[in-house]
């Protein structure tokens, strides 16, 4: 079901027209219409995630950059939650439930690859490998929790199945701004099997920063401004594109 529409802001016009109106400010921070962005800095705990040859850790530095992501999105006017803030390695399934608490919000997970030209960025949707019959997770929107299965217990591996198309356009238009941010990243978003995705019931991109092969950590923490920046923008193009679907 729909939410109805918030009511539009409407300034009448003033009295005099002997000067065109004045140029209205940015609206402050505000997070009225915008999805709430659950950032996933992922491994954590024992769980390292891709380590580089000069003792770059990815768990360690998704973490110091989803901070910086993260200041830069509040900096915009975007709510943001953590699905960690220190070395826990939440599930799957734990990562997830953040975002499917919301009725609107994108799941953003950030990687650190062992592969790849350094410099480069890729986002990716998930690209389910078993198709399955349209759940009713979709028509019931309303309830961000995956649809029970006969024997009662969720389907949490559908849970991103009625989000698909909508990842896959703001995983587009994320990667749009990233390949002009850190040249020779690709043009367009790329499809995998994501685990981390797959039951998050909301528009969800995993991405992937290169690599832990850098002789610096400090090229890696440089790249999180614009990295924010590009998550803002791509989001903020999906909303204007219409819908993301989830509704
Ligand atoms: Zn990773």
């Amino acid at each position: 079901m729909a939410a109805p529409p918030s009511p539009q802001q409407v300034t009448p016009p003033s009295a005099s027209t002997s000067q065109p109106p004045p140029q209205q400010a940015a609206p402050p921070s505000t997070t009225a219409g915008r999805p709430v962005i659950v950032l996933d800095a992922a491994h954590g705990g024992t769980d390292t995630g891709a380590r580089g040859e000069t003792g770059i850790v990815e768990k360690d530095m998704v973490l110091q950059i989803a901070r910086t992501v993260r200041a830069e999105l509040e900096r915009q006017g975007y709510r943001v939650v953590m699905s960690r803030n220190d070395d826990s390695n939440p599930s799957y399934d734990e990562r997830a439930a953040m975002a499917n608490a919301y009725r609107d919000a994108i799941f953003i997970s950030l990687h650190i690859g062992s592969t790849g030209n350094p410099g480069t960025v890729r986002a990716f949707y998930d690209q389910l490998a078993t198709p399955v019959a349209p759940t009713p997770v979709a028509a019931a929107a309303n309830v961000k929790s995956p649809a029970p299965t006969a024997s009662g217990l969720p389907q949490w591996e559908q849970a991103q199945q009625p989000y698909v198309e909508a990842s896959h356009r703001v995983a587009d238009l994320i990667q749009a701004q990233l390949a002009q941010s850190f040249s020779g990243s690709p043009a367009t978003a790329t499809p995998a099997a994501v685990r981390g995705l797959r039951s998050v019931a909301a528009p969800g991109v995993a991405i992937e920063i290169s690599s832990v092969s850098v002789p610096s950590a400090d090229s890696l923490t440089a790249a999180a401004t614009p990295l924010a920046t590009a998550i803002a923008r791509g989001i903020a193009a999906s909303r204007a594109a219409g819908s993301t679907g989830a509704n």
